[in-house]
C-alpha cells in the first residue's frame, strides 16, 4: 500500500513536470498569467502549468513512459468514460496549479479555465495521496520561513499567490471549502497567530465565521481582515497596491470585533428597535469575553454610539449569565 501511494506521489510530480512544460509552449496561457500579474518567478515557484486541449494528452504522454492508465485515475488524473471503455484526461485546457504537502510531494491539482466556461475551477478528486480537508495551500512554502509571526488565510489559489507576488510570502489557502480542524491543527504547528482574509461577500463572511470558530478552538489567535465589498485579495492588493494590503492587515480586527461588526452591518440602528436588538445581541458576544475590562471597554463604547446606558447594558449581560448558571 505504501507502494502504491509512493507511485500515485511519483506520477503526480511527473504530471506536474508536464504541464509545466506545457505552459512554457503554449502562448496564450503564459499571456493568461502574465495579465494576472504574476512573473516568471512566480509561476516557477508555484510550479503553474498547462494542461493540452485535447482528451488524451496526459495519457498518451504518460503511456509512453509505460504508465498504466489505471495508476493516473487512482491519482485522479484521468476519469472513467460512461461505457466504462478507457479513460480520458481529466483537466484540459486549464491552468494548473499542483497542490504540494509538506514533505514537497505534488499529491492534487486544480485547474482554472482561462475564460468564463464553467466550472471555473476543477479540482482532483480525493485519493489515497489527497484529502482536501487535511491540506493547506501553500504551507508547504510558508512553512520554510523563519521566525514566522503569523500566517494569512485566504480563499483561493490566486488570492495566495498574488500576495507572494507582492511579497507577502505568508499567505496560504485554504481552497474554498469548509475550513476543517485538520486545517488548524496544521496552521498551529507553524503560527500562533492566524489571520483570515476571505471574500467579501457572503460566502466568505459565512465561512470566516466558521473558520473563526475552529481556529479559536484549537488554540489560535486569530484576527479578521475585512475587504471592501465585492473583493478578493487578489483584487484588492492589484487595484489598492501593497502598502494599502499591509494597512488592512495592521487594523486586522479581533473575533469579537468581527463579531460587533458584522451584526451592525445586518441591524437598522437609526431606529430605537434596531439599536435595542443591537444591545441585546451585543451582550451574547461579550459573554464569551473573559476580560471584565475588555467587556467594559466595549460596553462603554457602545452605550455612547447606541445612546443606551451602561448598567441596562450590563443587565442584558447578566440576564445572559443567569440563563446560562
Ligand atoms: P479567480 O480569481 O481565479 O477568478 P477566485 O479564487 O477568486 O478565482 P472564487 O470563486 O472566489 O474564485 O473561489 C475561491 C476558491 O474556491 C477557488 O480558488 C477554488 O479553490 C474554489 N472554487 C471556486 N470555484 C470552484 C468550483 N467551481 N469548483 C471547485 N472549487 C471551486
Ligand atoms: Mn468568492
Ligand atoms: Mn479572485
Ligand atoms: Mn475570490
Amino acid at each position: 500500500k505504501a507502494k502504491k501511494k509512493q507511485l500515485l506521489i511519483n506520477i503526480s510530480r511527473e504530471a506536474a513536470r508536464f504541464f509545466y512544460k506545457n505552459l512554457n509552449k503554449n502562448p496564450q496561457a503564459m499571456k493568461y498569467l502574465y495579465n494576472r500579474g504574476l512573473s516568471r518567478d512566480i509561476i516557477r515557484r508555484f510550479g503553474l502549468g498547462y494542461s493540452l486541449n485535447s482528451w488524451e494528452g496526459l495519457k498518451n504522454f504518460m503511456a509512453a513512459k509505460g504508465i498504466d492508465p489505471e495508476y493516473l485515475y487512482s491519482a485522479g488524473l484521468l476519469v472513467k468514460r460512461n461505457n466504462n471503455e478507457g479513460y480520458y484526461d481529466r483537466f484540459r485546457n486549464r491552468i494548473m496549479f499542483p497542490i504540494i504537502d509538506l514533505k514537497g510531494n505534488v499529491i492534487a491539482f486544480g485547474g482554472r479555465v482561462m475564460d468564463d466556461s464553467k466550472p471555473k475551477y476543477l479540482n482532483s478528486p480525493d485519493t489515497p495521496i489527497y484529502n482536501k480537508g487535511h491540506n493547506i495551500y501553500a504551507l508547504n512554502l510558508v512553512k520554510q520561513i523563519k521566525d514566522l509571526k503569523n500566517i494569512i488565510v485566504v480563499e483561493g489559489y490566486m488570492d495566495a499567490i498574488s500576495l507572494h507576488q507582492y511579497g507577502i510570502n505568508n499567505a496560504v489557502a485554504s481552497l474554498g471549502t469548509a475550513f476543517t480542524e485538520q486545517q488548524a491543527k496544521l496552521l498551529k504547528r507553524y503560527a500562533d497567530e492566524i489571520i483570515i482574509a476571505y471574500d467579501s461577500d457572503v460566502a466568505g463572511q459565512t465561512a470566516t465565521l466558521r473558520g473563526l470558530a475552529i481556529l479559536e478552538k484549537e488554540g489560535c489567535n486569530v484576527k479578521v481582515i475585512r475587504l471592501p465589498k465585492g473583493k478578493d485579495p487578489d483584487e484588492y492588493i492589484r487595484k489598492e497596491g501593497l502598502d494599502a494590503f499591509k494597512n488592512l492587515v495592521e487594523n486586522s480586527m479581533s473575533l469579537v470585533e468581527y463579531k460587533i461588526h458584522n451584526l451592525k452591518q445586518n441591524i437598522n440602528i437609526q431606529e430605537i428597535e434596531g439599536r435595542v436588538k443591537f444591545v441585546k445581541q451585543l451582550a451574547t458576544i461579550l459573554n464569551t469575553i473573559d476580560s471584565p475590562a475588555e467587556v467594559d471597554a466595549y460596553i462603554k463604547k457602545y452605550s455612547r454610539e447606541m445612546q443606551i446606558n451602561e448598567a441596562a447594558i450590563y443587565d442584558e449581560l447578566n440576564r445572559i449569565k443567569k440563563r446560562h448558571t
